[in-house]
Protein backbone atom coordinates (compact mmCIF):
# COMPACT_ATOMS: atom_id res chain seq x y z
CA UNK A 1 0.00 0.00 0.00
CA UNK A 2 1.53 3.56 -0.13
CA UNK A 3 2.27 5.06 2.80
CA UNK A 4 2.07 9.22 1.39
CA UNK A 5 -0.73 11.24 0.69
CA UNK A 6 0.28 14.36 1.91
CA UNK A 7 -1.33 17.18 -0.22
CA UNK A 8 -4.35 15.10 -1.10
CA UNK A 9 -7.59 17.34 -1.35
CA UNK A 10 -10.31 15.68 0.89
CA UNK A 11 -12.84 14.13 -0.82
CA UNK A 12 -15.70 11.92 1.53
CA UNK A 13 -17.86 9.03 0.39
CA UNK A 14 -20.87 7.91 1.56
CA UNK A 15 -23.74 5.10 0.83
CA UNK A 16 -24.01 5.98 -2.50
CA UNK A 17 -20.57 5.30 -3.36
CA UNK A 18 -20.56 2.08 -2.50
CA UNK A 19 -21.31 0.26 -5.34
CA UNK A 20 -18.32 2.68 -7.39
CA UNK A 21 -15.93 1.36 -3.85
CA UNK A 22 -17.18 -2.27 -4.63
CA UNK A 23 -16.00 -2.11 -8.34
CA UNK A 24 -13.21 -0.25 -7.85
CA UNK A 25 -11.89 -3.11 -5.01
CA UNK A 26 -13.29 -6.10 -6.35
CA UNK A 27 -15.99 -6.83 -3.67
CA UNK A 28 -18.59 -9.21 -4.67
CA UNK A 29 -22.15 -8.93 -5.42
CA UNK A 30 -23.58 -10.45 -2.04
CA UNK A 31 -20.93 -8.66 0.33
CA UNK A 32 -21.74 -5.61 -1.29
CA UNK A 33 -25.62 -5.91 -1.49
CA UNK A 34 -25.28 -6.58 1.94
CA UNK A 35 -23.38 -3.54 2.46
CA UNK A 36 -26.02 -1.60 0.97
CA UNK A 37 -28.63 -2.65 3.12
CA UNK A 38 -26.64 -2.57 6.46
CA UNK A 39 -25.72 1.42 5.16
CA UNK A 40 -29.41 1.99 5.02
CA UNK A 41 -29.83 1.49 8.72
CA UNK A 42 -25.88 2.86 10.36
CA UNK A 43 -23.30 5.42 8.53
CA UNK A 44 -21.10 4.90 6.53
CA UNK A 45 -18.16 7.22 5.69
CA UNK A 46 -14.88 6.67 3.97
CA UNK A 47 -12.42 8.66 2.31
CA UNK A 48 -8.90 8.34 -0.30
CA UNK A 49 -6.68 8.15 2.00
CA UNK A 50 -8.56 5.48 4.37
CA UNK A 51 -8.73 3.86 1.38
CA UNK A 52 -5.34 3.68 -0.37
CA UNK A 53 -3.88 3.81 2.44
CA UNK A 54 -5.06 2.42 5.48
CA UNK A 55 -7.12 -0.67 3.86
CA UNK A 56 -5.57 -3.80 3.01
CA UNK A 57 -7.77 -5.14 -0.07
CA UNK A 58 -5.46 -8.21 0.16
CA UNK A 59 -7.26 -9.00 2.82
CA UNK A 60 -10.69 -7.83 2.51
CA UNK A 61 -12.86 -9.16 4.31
CA UNK A 62 -11.27 -10.22 7.20
CA UNK A 63 -8.82 -6.93 7.14
CA UNK A 64 -9.14 -5.05 10.04
CA UNK A 65 -9.79 -1.38 8.64
CA UNK A 66 -11.94 -2.53 5.76
CA UNK A 67 -13.79 -4.33 9.33
CA UNK A 68 -13.53 -0.82 11.01
CA UNK A 69 -15.19 1.13 8.28
CA UNK A 70 -17.43 -0.52 6.02
CA UNK A 71 -20.92 -1.75 6.95
CA UNK A 72 -20.67 -5.47 6.91
CA UNK A 73 -22.82 -8.64 6.93
CA UNK A 74 -24.05 -9.73 10.42
CA UNK A 75 -23.79 -6.06 11.48
CA UNK A 76 -28.02 -6.52 11.65
CA UNK A 77 -30.11 -9.46 11.78
CA UNK A 78 -30.51 -11.59 9.19
CA UNK A 79 -34.57 -10.67 9.77
CA UNK A 80 -33.49 -6.97 9.33
CA UNK A 81 -31.55 -7.29 6.64
CA UNK A 82 -34.41 -9.24 4.55
CA UNK A 83 -37.09 -6.76 5.99
CA UNK A 84 -34.91 -4.22 4.29
CA UNK A 85 -34.37 -5.47 1.46
CA UNK A 86 -38.39 -6.21 1.11
CA UNK A 87 -40.16 -2.82 0.95
CA UNK A 88 -39.41 0.50 -0.45
CA UNK A 89 -40.23 4.60 -0.52
CA UNK A 90 -42.30 5.11 2.88
CA UNK A 91 -42.24 1.72 4.34
CA UNK A 92 -38.28 1.49 3.90
CA UNK A 93 -38.25 4.57 6.00
CA UNK A 94 -40.73 3.07 8.66
CA UNK A 95 -38.06 -0.25 8.51
CA UNK A 96 -34.84 1.77 9.38
CA UNK A 97 -36.95 3.81 11.90
CA UNK A 98 -37.64 0.59 13.69
CA UNK A 99 -34.37 -1.04 13.29
CA UNK A 100 -32.99 2.38 14.13
CA UNK A 101 -34.82 2.35 17.43
CA UNK A 102 -34.07 -1.36 18.67
CA UNK A 103 -30.57 -0.57 18.43
CA UNK A 104 -29.94 1.68 21.66
CA UNK A 105 -29.00 5.09 19.54
CA UNK A 106 -28.19 6.82 22.92
CA UNK A 107 -26.59 4.22 25.66
CA UNK A 108 -25.40 5.12 29.20
CA UNK A 109 -28.50 7.29 29.40
CA UNK A 110 -26.66 10.17 27.83
CA UNK A 111 -29.86 12.61 27.51
CA UNK A 112 -29.71 12.88 30.91
CA UNK A 113 -26.54 14.20 31.31
CA UNK A 114 -27.74 17.42 29.58
CA UNK A 115 -27.83 20.13 32.03
CA UNK A 116 -30.95 22.72 32.59
CA UNK A 117 -29.66 26.47 33.16
CA UNK A 118 -32.78 28.39 34.31
CA UNK A 119 -34.83 26.13 33.56
CA UNK A 120 -34.01 25.31 29.96
CA UNK A 121 -31.87 22.37 29.02
CA UNK A 122 -28.73 23.58 27.78
CA UNK A 123 -28.07 22.13 23.87
CA UNK A 124 -24.67 20.45 22.96
CA UNK A 125 -23.61 20.11 26.28
CA UNK A 126 -23.44 16.86 28.68
CA UNK A 127 -22.42 17.45 32.24
CA UNK A 128 -22.09 13.51 33.90
CA UNK A 129 -18.71 14.01 36.08
CA UNK A 130 -18.24 16.82 38.12
CA UNK A 131 -15.01 18.36 36.90
CA UNK A 132 -15.90 17.97 33.07
CA UNK A 133 -18.20 19.56 30.76
CA UNK A 134 -18.62 17.24 27.09
CA UNK A 135 -19.07 19.99 24.66
CA UNK A 136 -20.48 19.23 20.97
CA UNK A 137 -20.34 22.22 18.72
CA UNK A 138 -23.17 22.17 15.68
CA UNK A 139 -20.36 22.05 12.99
CA UNK A 140 -18.26 19.41 14.23
CA UNK A 141 -20.89 16.63 14.24
CA UNK A 142 -19.62 14.52 11.42
CA UNK A 143 -16.10 12.71 10.90
CA UNK A 144 -13.38 12.15 8.53
CA UNK A 145 -14.96 8.89 7.94
CA UNK A 146 -16.93 6.63 10.35
CA UNK A 147 -16.30 3.75 12.62
CA UNK A 148 -18.59 0.71 12.06
CA UNK A 149 -18.89 0.38 15.60
CA UNK A 150 -19.02 4.22 16.65
CA UNK A 151 -20.78 4.40 19.69
CA UNK A 152 -22.43 7.96 18.89
CA UNK A 153 -23.71 6.51 15.40
CA UNK A 154 -27.04 8.69 16.21
CA UNK A 155 -25.29 11.80 15.92
CA UNK A 156 -25.19 11.03 11.95
CA UNK A 157 -28.44 9.82 10.57
CA UNK A 158 -29.66 13.12 10.35
CA UNK A 159 -32.42 13.18 13.01
CA UNK A 160 -32.55 16.32 15.15
CA UNK A 161 -33.90 14.60 17.82
CA UNK A 162 -31.01 12.13 18.52
CA UNK A 163 -28.26 15.04 17.80
CA UNK A 164 -26.55 16.92 20.49
CA UNK A 165 -25.32 19.82 19.09
CA UNK A 166 -24.21 23.43 20.68
CA UNK A 167 -24.91 26.56 18.00
CA UNK A 168 -22.49 28.18 19.27
CA UNK A 169 -20.47 28.80 22.74
CA UNK A 170 -22.38 31.45 24.46
CA UNK A 171 -24.41 28.70 26.64
CA UNK A 172 -21.00 26.40 27.73
CA UNK A 173 -19.67 29.57 28.53
CA UNK A 174 -22.37 30.77 30.27
CA UNK A 175 -22.58 27.60 31.89
CA UNK A 176 -19.14 27.58 32.74
CA UNK A 177 -19.34 30.75 34.79
CA UNK A 178 -21.90 29.25 36.92
CA UNK A 179 -20.21 26.21 37.31
CA UNK A 180 -16.68 26.74 38.71
CA UNK A 181 -16.06 23.50 39.93
CA UNK A 182 -15.71 22.30 35.84
CA UNK A 183 -12.36 22.37 35.35
CA UNK A 184 -12.11 19.99 32.32
CA UNK A 185 -14.45 20.93 28.57
CA UNK A 186 -14.16 17.99 26.11
CA UNK A 187 -14.53 19.17 22.97
CA UNK A 188 -16.32 16.02 20.75
CA UNK A 189 -18.55 14.84 17.84
CA UNK A 190 -18.57 14.02 15.91
CA UNK A 191 -14.97 15.40 15.37
CA UNK A 192 -14.38 18.69 16.46
CA UNK A 193 -11.75 18.77 13.58
CA UNK A 194 -13.56 18.56 10.86
CA UNK A 195 -14.44 22.09 10.97
CA UNK A 196 -12.20 24.80 9.81
CA UNK A 197 -9.20 26.85 11.64
CA UNK A 198 -11.78 29.44 11.83
CA UNK A 199 -14.88 27.93 12.76
CA UNK A 200 -12.79 25.33 15.77
CA UNK A 201 -11.27 28.60 16.51
CA UNK A 202 -14.32 30.69 17.21
CA UNK A 203 -15.59 27.53 19.36
CA UNK A 204 -12.39 27.09 21.78
CA UNK A 205 -11.36 30.81 22.09
CA UNK A 206 -14.25 31.89 24.01
CA UNK A 207 -13.42 28.92 26.65
CA UNK A 208 -9.99 30.77 27.29
CA UNK A 209 -12.04 34.00 28.96
CA UNK A 210 -13.53 31.52 31.69
CA UNK A 211 -10.88 31.65 34.79
CA UNK A 212 -12.07 28.22 36.22
CA UNK A 213 -10.95 26.16 32.96
CA UNK A 214 -7.99 24.44 33.01
CA UNK A 215 -8.10 21.76 30.41
CA UNK A 216 -9.13 21.38 26.91
CA UNK A 217 -9.81 18.55 25.53
CA UNK A 218 -10.21 17.84 21.97
CA UNK A 219 -11.73 14.38 21.20
CA UNK A 220 -10.42 13.17 17.41
CA UNK A 221 -9.85 10.46 14.89
CA UNK A 222 -8.08 13.03 12.51
CA UNK A 223 -4.80 11.89 13.10
CA UNK A 224 -6.17 8.52 12.00
CA UNK A 225 -8.66 9.38 9.57
CA UNK A 226 -7.23 12.46 7.69
CA UNK A 227 -3.66 13.17 9.15
CA UNK A 228 -3.47 15.99 6.55
CA UNK A 229 -5.46 18.21 8.96
CA UNK A 230 -2.38 18.91 10.82
CA UNK A 231 -0.09 18.73 7.63
CA UNK A 232 -1.15 20.13 3.78
CA UNK A 233 -4.89 21.11 4.42
CA UNK A 234 -5.11 25.13 3.59
CA UNK A 235 -5.33 25.73 7.25
CA UNK A 236 -3.13 23.40 8.72
CA UNK A 237 -0.65 25.86 9.92
CA UNK A 238 -3.75 27.58 11.22
CA UNK A 239 -4.96 24.34 13.45
CA UNK A 240 -1.48 24.70 14.42
CA UNK A 241 -1.34 28.33 15.86
CA UNK A 242 -4.52 27.81 17.50
CA UNK A 243 -3.34 25.02 19.72
CA UNK A 244 0.00 27.58 20.78
CA UNK A 245 -2.19 29.59 21.35
CA UNK A 246 -4.67 27.66 23.57
CA UNK A 247 -1.37 26.49 25.10
CA UNK A 248 0.14 29.75 25.46
CA UNK A 249 -3.00 30.83 27.31
CA UNK A 250 -1.74 28.64 30.43
CA UNK A 251 -4.32 25.57 29.61
CA UNK A 252 -3.65 22.30 29.51
CA UNK A 253 -4.73 21.29 25.33
CA UNK A 254 -5.52 17.24 25.35
CA UNK A 255 -5.93 16.04 21.99
CA UNK A 256 -7.85 12.60 22.96
CA UNK A 257 -6.70 10.80 19.70
CA UNK A 258 -8.79 7.82 18.98
CA UNK A 259 -6.21 5.07 17.61
CA UNK A 260 -8.33 1.36 17.04
CA UNK A 261 -5.33 -0.64 15.03
CA UNK A 262 -1.52 0.21 14.86
CA UNK A 263 -1.99 0.28 11.12
CA UNK A 264 -3.75 3.99 11.76
CA UNK A 265 0.28 4.72 13.28
CA UNK A 266 2.29 3.46 10.47
CA UNK A 267 2.02 6.27 7.67
CA UNK A 268 5.05 8.82 7.02
CA UNK A 269 1.73 11.50 7.27
CA UNK A 270 0.08 10.35 10.81
CA UNK A 271 3.53 10.63 12.45
CA UNK A 272 3.92 13.60 10.27
CA UNK A 273 0.47 15.14 11.55
CA UNK A 274 1.65 13.71 15.74
CA UNK A 275 4.52 15.80 15.09
CA UNK A 276 3.07 18.98 14.59
CA UNK A 277 0.48 18.37 16.93
CA UNK A 278 2.78 17.80 19.79
CA UNK A 279 5.04 20.78 18.82
CA UNK A 280 2.21 23.10 19.66
CA UNK A 281 2.50 22.24 23.10
CA UNK A 282 -0.25 19.89 23.29
CA UNK A 283 -0.57 16.32 24.88
CA UNK A 284 -1.93 13.38 22.99
CA UNK A 285 -3.41 11.13 24.75
CA UNK A 286 -5.11 7.50 23.02
CA UNK A 287 -7.91 5.97 23.63
CA UNK A 288 -10.16 2.87 21.61
CA UNK A 289 -12.38 0.67 22.15
CA UNK A 290 -11.33 -3.43 21.82
CA UNK A 291 -13.73 -4.10 18.98
CA UNK A 292 -14.03 -7.82 17.60
CA UNK A 293 -12.92 -7.96 13.93
CA UNK A 294 -10.82 -5.43 14.55
CA UNK A 295 -8.41 -5.25 17.11
CA UNK A 296 -9.50 -8.02 19.74
CA UNK A 297 -5.88 -9.48 19.89
CA UNK A 298 -3.00 -9.42 22.36
CA UNK A 299 -0.52 -8.99 20.30
CA UNK A 300 -2.33 -5.76 17.90
CA UNK A 301 -3.24 -4.22 21.39
CA UNK A 302 0.10 -4.12 22.15
CA UNK A 303 1.72 -3.23 18.82
CA UNK A 304 -0.80 -0.44 19.46
CA UNK A 305 0.42 1.36 22.88
CA UNK A 306 3.92 0.40 21.85
CA UNK A 307 3.25 2.43 18.43
CA UNK A 308 1.55 5.26 20.75
CA UNK A 309 4.02 5.44 22.69
CA UNK A 310 7.00 5.57 20.27
CA UNK A 311 5.03 8.32 18.45
CA UNK A 312 5.66 10.62 22.13
CA UNK A 313 1.82 10.09 22.53
CA UNK A 314 0.36 8.47 25.65
CA UNK A 315 -1.61 5.23 25.97
CA UNK A 316 -4.56 6.15 28.48
CA UNK A 317 -7.90 4.29 28.12
CA UNK A 318 -8.64 0.66 26.11
CA UNK A 319 -12.43 0.59 26.55
CA UNK A 320 -15.26 -2.10 26.29
CA UNK A 321 -17.93 -1.65 23.20
CA UNK A 322 -20.63 0.48 23.92
CA UNK A 323 -24.10 -1.82 24.10
CA UNK A 324 -25.29 0.14 21.07
CA UNK A 325 -25.32 -0.15 16.99
CA UNK A 326 -24.16 -3.39 16.02
CA UNK A 327 -22.85 -3.85 19.50
CA UNK A 328 -23.80 -7.96 18.81
CA UNK A 329 -21.01 -8.20 15.90
CA UNK A 330 -18.49 -6.03 17.61
CA UNK A 331 -18.77 -6.92 21.72
CA UNK A 332 -15.66 -9.02 23.31
CA UNK A 333 -16.88 -10.88 26.01
CA UNK A 334 -15.59 -9.44 29.45
CA UNK A 335 -13.91 -12.46 30.14
CA UNK A 336 -12.26 -12.02 26.94
CA UNK A 337 -11.26 -8.54 27.11
CA UNK A 338 -9.75 -8.88 30.68
CA UNK A 339 -7.61 -11.52 28.96
CA UNK A 340 -6.56 -9.85 25.86
CA UNK A 341 -5.78 -6.40 28.31
CA UNK A 342 -3.30 -8.33 30.80
CA UNK A 343 -1.16 -9.93 28.36
CA UNK A 344 -0.93 -6.92 26.06
CA UNK A 345 0.12 -5.09 29.02
CA UNK A 346 2.69 -7.76 30.33
CA UNK A 347 4.32 -6.82 27.09
CA UNK A 348 4.19 -3.00 27.31
CA UNK A 349 6.92 -0.69 28.52
CA UNK A 350 6.71 0.72 31.24
CA UNK A 351 5.79 3.95 30.20
CA UNK A 352 2.95 2.40 28.24
CA UNK A 353 1.76 1.28 31.88
CA UNK A 354 -0.29 4.53 31.94
CA UNK A 355 -3.18 2.76 29.87
CA UNK A 356 -5.90 1.75 31.62
CA UNK A 357 -8.30 -0.75 31.10
CA UNK A 358 -10.50 -2.97 30.02
CA UNK A 359 -13.33 0.10 31.08
CA UNK A 360 -17.10 0.29 30.46
CA UNK A 361 -17.93 3.72 29.89
CA UNK A 362 -21.79 2.94 31.54
CA UNK A 363 -24.60 5.04 32.55
CA UNK A 364 -23.26 5.11 36.48
CA UNK A 365 -19.47 6.39 35.47
CA UNK A 366 -16.34 4.46 34.03
CA UNK A 367 -16.01 0.81 35.89
CA UNK A 368 -12.68 -1.29 34.88
CA UNK A 369 -12.91 -4.49 35.21
CA UNK A 370 -9.39 -5.06 37.00
CA UNK A 371 -9.17 -9.19 36.86
CA UNK A 372 -11.24 -12.39 37.59
CA UNK A 373 -10.48 -14.12 41.05
CA UNK A 374 -12.74 -16.64 42.65
CA UNK A 375 -15.19 -16.86 40.21
CA UNK A 376 -15.90 -13.37 39.88
CA UNK A 377 -14.87 -10.56 38.27
CA UNK A 378 -13.22 -7.56 40.16
CA UNK A 379 -14.53 -4.22 39.25
CA UNK A 380 -13.53 -0.43 40.16
CA UNK A 381 -15.05 2.53 39.33
CA UNK A 382 -12.29 4.94 38.14
CA UNK A 383 -14.87 8.02 37.28
CA UNK A 384 -18.47 8.36 38.46
CA UNK A 385 -21.35 10.83 38.24
CA UNK A 386 -21.77 10.71 42.19
CA UNK A 387 -17.67 11.47 43.12
CA UNK A 388 -18.44 9.55 46.42
CA UNK A 389 -17.73 6.43 43.91
CA UNK A 390 -15.00 6.80 42.49
CA UNK A 391 -12.13 4.45 43.03
CA UNK A 392 -14.00 1.82 44.84
CA UNK A 393 -13.77 -2.06 44.48
CA UNK A 394 -16.67 -4.14 43.72
CA UNK A 395 -17.00 -7.92 42.62
CA UNK A 396 -19.50 -9.72 40.17
CA UNK A 397 -20.39 -12.84 39.64
CA UNK A 398 -17.75 -14.09 36.69
CA UNK A 399 -19.32 -14.91 33.31
CA UNK A 400 -17.73 -16.19 30.13
CA UNK A 401 -20.47 -14.25 28.14
CA UNK A 402 -21.50 -11.31 29.78
CA UNK A 403 -20.06 -8.33 27.55
CA UNK A 404 -21.71 -4.97 29.32
CA UNK A 405 -22.21 -4.13 33.07
CA UNK A 406 -25.98 -4.82 32.79
CA UNK A 407 -25.54 -8.72 32.32
CA UNK A 408 -22.80 -8.99 35.26
CA UNK A 409 -24.42 -10.13 38.63
CA UNK A 410 -23.35 -8.18 40.99
CA UNK A 411 -21.49 -9.47 44.38
CA UNK A 412 -23.95 -9.52 47.38
CA UNK A 413 -21.65 -7.76 49.43
CA UNK A 414 -21.67 -5.18 46.86
CA UNK A 415 -22.47 -1.48 49.56
CA UNK A 416 -26.12 -0.33 48.22
CA UNK A 417 -24.43 2.96 46.50
CA UNK A 418 -22.38 1.05 44.18
CA UNK A 419 -25.21 -1.56 43.23
CA UNK A 420 -27.64 1.06 42.90
CA UNK A 421 -25.73 3.26 40.68
CA UNK A 422 -24.85 0.11 38.57
CA UNK A 423 -28.56 -0.92 38.39
CA UNK A 424 -29.75 3.03 37.46
CA UNK A 425 -31.79 3.21 40.47
CA UNK A 426 -29.84 5.88 42.17
CA UNK A 427 -30.94 9.21 43.51
CA UNK A 428 -28.94 12.17 42.14
CA UNK A 429 -25.88 12.71 44.17
S1 LIG B 1 -14.35 8.84 15.17
FE1 LIG B 1 -15.60 8.62 17.02
S2 LIG B 1 -17.48 9.75 16.62
FE2 LIG B 1 -16.44 9.45 14.64
S3 LIG B 1 -17.30 7.55 13.83
FE3 LIG B 1 -15.49 6.95 14.97
S4 LIG B 1 -16.23 6.47 17.04
FE4 LIG B 1 -17.84 7.64 15.99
Amino acid sequence: MPNTLEGTRFHAYGPRHLDAIARRYGLPADVRESMRRVSLVLPFRVNDYVLDNLVDWRSVPDDPIFQLTFPQPGMLSTEDERRLGSVTGAALREVVADIRGGLNPHPSAQWSNVPVQGGAAVPGLQHKYRETVLYFPRQGQTCHAYCAYCFRWAQFIGDPELRFAAPDPSGLVSYLHAHPEVHDVLVTGGDPMVMSAERLRDHLVPLLSVDTVRTIRVGTKSVAYWPQRFTTDDDADEVCRLFEDVVASGRQLAVMAHFSHPRELGTDVARHALRRIRATGAVVYCQAPLIAHVNDDAAVVGELWRSELSAGAVPYYLFVARDTGPHGYFKVPLARAVDIFRTAYRTAPGLARTVRGPVMSAAAGKVIVDGVEDGHFQLRMAQARDPALVGRPFRARYSATAAWLDELDLAPTTPPDLAAACRGTESAP
